[in-house]
Order: structure tokens, then C-alpha cells, then sequence
């Protein structure tokens, strides 16, 4: 029996690839399940799904086999579109010519034949002109990019694991580590309730270090504040017409996405974000003001959109941008499967095999840079300079 403490998108998807490898699961979390937990960071209406990781050619190649499985598999997997193929379009502050996550990321996507668009002021202006030409240096257009549906495909992948024999454990927030000597043998909730097993899964997000004094060192979370817009016409911003942007995103940090189906038009700000205690969901005061400031120089149109609401969610940065994903060193029976610093939803289709090589010690090479190391490491140093995510 393998224990899973939390059901965002590490966990869920860990219990349905363990789970169809024929072990028995008990997924436990917080949050009402089947349903997630609404202060999950796998909870919202979009995360983007690109493999723009400047020149990290192993998250390029991972976000492209991931991209596969949205676009060929999971999107006909539950008869409903998870994945929204409206491209991207990456904004340079200068020319591509000069060196930055930018040109790295051209040059990435060139390498393996992305059959991208160079974009010019005169180019912008004519296939996006929702933007201001006046502030655009250069950039391109990847049309193989996009955004899933993060919300609804959690539900689904709950929903699934539970179809496939996944025991869920909803409202039951571990507060301890269960031992037999040397041994985590289960986890105890503050309710009181007990589940035992072979061996516990930590995959609780921006609350591990909480819940692990190993974890403290290695992870962080930090505050990130969304903002959600409604212009009185949506149709400008729509998917087939205005694809997922990151506008000079090492420098400056906005990103953003075509409209909802609510029409609600979501822009975000990826840097550092706040160290706020993980429970506290006070959207940052600065962020709106300077993001209306923004808008109004390159997307003019949403600068006066009426707000409707701001969101706080939170990034687990790890030491070094790469997820965490391994056996707890000197802790048998103790697996953890976290660290997303603000990047992992994208590769949801081959998150869970991962995390299940982990845990039965299948020799997997991706887990060279998942599995634990020590805080000196600078591994990944590039997925947290880029885009949301990686800081
Ligand atoms: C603002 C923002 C923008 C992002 N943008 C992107 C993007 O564009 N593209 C992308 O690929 N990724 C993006 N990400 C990152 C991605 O969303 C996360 O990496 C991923 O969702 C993290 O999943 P998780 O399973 O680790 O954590 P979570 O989804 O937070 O799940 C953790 C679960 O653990 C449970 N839990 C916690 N503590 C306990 C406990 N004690 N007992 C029981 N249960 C517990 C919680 O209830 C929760 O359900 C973004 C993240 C944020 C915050």
C-alpha cells in the first residue's frame, strides 16, 4: 500500500500511474476529494503549456513529449478539450540577435524544427493587433504552444483514479509522520484518522516544507498574485485570435492568456514573488497598478477592463528550478514529489511515470534531475530564469 498525501496535479497524477502499474493507493488531502482543493496551486482556469526553456534542451524535449500527449492523447482521452492550441507569442525587449532567455529560446525552438514566426512591429501589427506595434521590439510566434484547462483536468485525473481503484481520502490533512523505529510506516491527520502503508508519498505542494524539516532547506513557496480582467468585448482576446503572451518575462515578468470561456482575460507576474506564510491569500497591492500601467503602453485595449477578481496561488521553488522528486534521504519508506517552482502543470502527461519510477526504483534518466541533492546544486538555474514557470 502506498500512502499519497496531497491531490494537486504530483499527486494525482502519481496515484493513477501507480495505481495502473497494480499497486493499491490511498490518495489523502485536505481537500474534499474527489474535488480538489480549491488553494491547490493545480487549481485555476489555465497554465501554460509551452517548451520556450531558453536553452535547457531536457525541459524542451520533456514540455514537447508532454505537449504530444495534451494535443494527441488527452484531449480526445475524456471527450473534452484539456488542451488549447492557441500558440505563443514571446516578446524580447531587443532584438533576438542579442544574447538573453529570449534568444535562447529561439534558438532552442529552431534546433528542433519549430515551425515558428519571427515577428516584426509591421507582422505584429497585422496578426495581433491587439498589441502596440510601437512597443514591440522582436519576438516571435510559436503556433505549437498553448494553455490547458488546469482545473478540469485535475477533476478528470481525480475522477479517473478513483474510477480505477484509487482510495481517496478527502479531509484529512496529515499532521504527522506515523514510525515504527527508523520507518515511516503511515501518516496521522488531525482528525485523528490513521492510514498505513508500505511507504508515504509527500506530494503537498507549497506545504511540504511544513510538514518535513529535510524539506526547509531545499523548497520555498512564494506568492504569486493573478489578475483577472473582464473587457466588455472578449471577442479581441479569444483563442483563435490571441494566443498566450510573456512579455519580456526575465526583465519584466508579465504573462498572460486569451480569454475563458467566462470571458475573463488572466494576467499574471512571474518573478519572486512574496514569502508569505502558505495559508495567507492577500493579493500583493503593488501588482495591479503597475500591471494597468503596462497594459496601457502594449495592450491598450485591456488597460480600463474592469477587474473581477485577483488571486494569490503559490510557486514551491526549489534550490535550483527543478521539481523534487525521489526517495527522502535517511528516511525509509519516505518518498516526497514536489518543487514545482511555478512550472510543472505542463507536463502533467508524463509527470505521474516519473514519480512512479521514483517510488518502485525504476531506473528513469530524467530522475538525475528530480532526485534529491544537496542545496550547492545550481542545476536548473534556467527554468527559474524563464517563464511562468521556472523563476
Ligand atoms: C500563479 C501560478 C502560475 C503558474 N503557471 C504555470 C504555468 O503557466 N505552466 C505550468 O506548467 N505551471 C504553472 N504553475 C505551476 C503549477 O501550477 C504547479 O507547479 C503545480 O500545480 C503544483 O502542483 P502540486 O501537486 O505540487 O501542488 P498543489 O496543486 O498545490 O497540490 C498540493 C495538494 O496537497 C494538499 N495538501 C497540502 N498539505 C496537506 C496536508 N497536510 N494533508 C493533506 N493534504 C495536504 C493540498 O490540499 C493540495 O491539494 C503556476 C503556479 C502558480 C502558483
Amino acid at each position: 500500500m502506498i500512502i499519497i498525501v496531497g491531490a494537486g496535479i504530483f499527486g494525482a497524477t502519481a496515484a493513477l500511474s501507480l495505481c495502473k502499474r497494480g499497486q493499491k493507493v490511498t490518495l489523502v488531502d485536505s481537500g474534499p476529494l474527489p474535488r480538489p482543493n480549491l488553494l491547490a496551486a493545480s487549481v485555476d482556469s489555465s497554465r501554460a503549456v509551452r517548451s520556450e526553456y531558453g536553452d535547457d534542451l531536457f525541459y524542451v524535449d520533456l514540455a514537447k513529449q508532454a505537449i504530444e500527449i495534451w494535443r494527441e492523447e488527452w484531449n480526445l482521452r475524456w471527450g473534452e478539450r484539456l488542451y488549447e492550441q492557441a500558440g505563443m507569442l514571446l516578446a524580447s525587449s531587443q532584438p533576438l540577435e542579442v544574447e538573453s532567455f529570449e534568444s535562447h529560446c529561439y534558438a532552442s525552438v529552431l534546433k528542433r524544427k519549430e515551425a515558428v514566426e519571427r515577428m516584426q512591429p509591421s507582422t505584429l501589427a497585422q496578426r495581433f493587433p491587439q498589441w502596440s506595434a510601437d512597443a514591440w521590439v522582436d519576438g516571435y510566434f510559436n503556433p505549437a504552444a498553448g494553455f490547458a484547462k488546469a482545473e478540469r483536468s485535475l477533476v478528470l485525473l481525480l475522477a479517473e483514479a478513483r474510477a480505477a481503484g484509487v482510495e481517496m481520502k478527502g479531509e484529512c490533512t496529515m499532521a504527522e509522520l506515523l514510525m515504527i523505529g527508523d520507518r515511516v510506516e503511515g501518516v496521522r491527520c488531525s482528525n485523528g484518522r490513521e492510514f498505513h502503508g508500505d511507504l508515504v508519498l509527500l506530494a503537498t505542494g507549497a506545504w511540504s516544507p511544513n510538514l518535513h524539516p529535510a524539506l526547509r532547506p531545499v523548497l520555498e513557496p512564494s506568492a504569486q498574485t493573478l489578475v483577472y480582467f473582464k473587457p466588455a468585448d472578449p471577442r479581441p482576446y479569444a483563442a483563435d485570435r490571441f494566443p498566450f503572451w510573456a512579455w519580456d518575462i526575465a526583465r519584466l515578468g508579465w504573462y498572460g492568456f486569451p480569454a475563458s470561456e467566462d470571458g475573463l482575460v488572466k494576467v499574471g507576474h512571474h518573478g519572486s514573488g512574496r514569502k508569505l506564510a502558505v495559508d495567507c491569500r492577500d493579493p500583493d497591492p503593488r501588482v495591479e497598478p503597475e500591471l494597468r500601467s503596462f497594459l496601457a503602453t502594449v495592450l491598450p485595449g485591456l488597460a480600463a477592463a474592469p477587474t473581477i477578481a485577483t488571486k494569490v496561488c503559490f510557486y514551491t521553488d526549489s534550490i535550483d528550478g527543478d521539481f523534487w522528486i525521489g526517495a527522502v534521504p535517511g528516511q525509509a519508506g519516505l518518498f516526497v514529489a514536489t518543487g514545482g517552482s511555478g512550472h510543472a502543470f505542463k507536463f502533467a502527461p508524463v509527470l505521474g511515470d516519473i514519480i512512479a519510477n521514483a517510488v518502485e526504483g525504476v531506473s528513469d534518466p530524467r530522475l538525475a534531475r528530480f532526485a534529491w541533492r544537496e542545496p550547492e546544486s545550481g542545476a536548473g538555474e534556467q527554468a527559474r530564469a524563464g517563464l511562468p514557470g521556472g523563476r
